[in-house]
């Protein structure tokens, strides 16, 4: 359950994604600029800013999508191994949910979600099948498990995604821009499990203009510009009194 109006990055709970110094580069381009950011276990983080500020590459680094080439990330105490075995499981821990929905087309909507189990957790057939079957009927889209992802709404899709996430049972889940894609009348089915899974308890990294949503279930708010986390507070502080001219500027345009 978030903790409104707690001091940001509690000590008291474990660190689970814990980003140091973190630079990334895409040529001359300066990316990601000593970003600093722990995530503990239970908290919801809702990461917002201007086109470009770097917040996709923020959430590809923290499962390897993408390399660094300075400091460190950590998922749990862990290192990110770069390659093998050791990579698969440990992004096996990190959930992530894309904009584009990502679904494999040429599997059904219950083969996308015991796909992942099946290969890399090395869950049984049938154990994999039960999951996936309740893990459909808790996002709402049991009765979709035998059609294929193009029979489906966009909303429908994105939360088979979500559903293929948690099916790997992982610690953390990342999500780009979830909803940003999707038309007017789904944004809320998706926000709505999405805000299910914070209340209970689920370690959240989220990508979003939905200022709604990061009113309602953000612990905190971390706003990016430029490659550079310039405020990291509780929702409350930074809708009412953000400290950085981009972030006020940013709100005035959005909200
Ligand atoms: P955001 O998600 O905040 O819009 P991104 O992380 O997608 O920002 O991009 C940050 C910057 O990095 C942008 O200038 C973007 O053009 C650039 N960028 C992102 N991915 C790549 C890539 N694979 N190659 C080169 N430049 C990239
Ligand atoms: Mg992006």
């Amino acid at each position: 359950m978030s903790d409104h109006g707690q001091a940001p990055q509690s000590s008291a709970r474990r660190p689970l994604v814990v980003l140091e110094k973190v630079n990334k580069h895409f040529g001359a381009l300066h990316v990601l600029k000593d970003v600093d950011l722990t995530v503990s276990e239970g908290e919801v983080v809702v990461v917002i800013g201007p086109s470009g500020s770097g917040k996709s590459t923020l959430c590809r680094t923290i499962n390897r999508l993408e390399t660094i080439d300075g400091g460190r990330i950590t998922i749990d105490g862990k290192d990110l191994p770069a390659e093998g075995k050791g990579l698969a499981r440990l992004r096996a821990d990190v959930g992530m949910v894309f904009q584009s929905f990502n679904l494999f087309a040429h599997k059904t909507v219950k083969e996308n979600v015991t796909l992942g189990p099946l290969k890399v957790r090395g869950t049984s057939g049938s154990e994999a099948g039960k999951r996936a079957d309740a893990l459909l009927e808790r996002v709402g889209v049991a009765s979709q498990a035998a059609k294929y992802p193009a029979q489906l709404s966009g909303g429908q899709q994105q939360r088979v995604a979500i559903a293929r996430a948690l099916a790997m049972d992982p610690k953390v889940m990342l999500f780009d821009e979830p909803t940003s894609a999707l038309d007017p009348e789904m944004i809320n089915e998706v926000l709505d499990v999405m805000t299910g899974l914070a209340k209970e308890g689920m370690t959240m990294v989220v990508v979003t203009h939905e200022m709604g949503f990061a009113r309602r279930a953000a612990d905190r708010v971390v706003f990016m510009a430029e490659g550079r986390i310039l405020e990291d507070t509780t929702p409350e502080e930074f809708f009412t009194a953000p400290r950085h001219e981009r972030a006020k500027d940013f709100l005035s345009k959005i909200l």
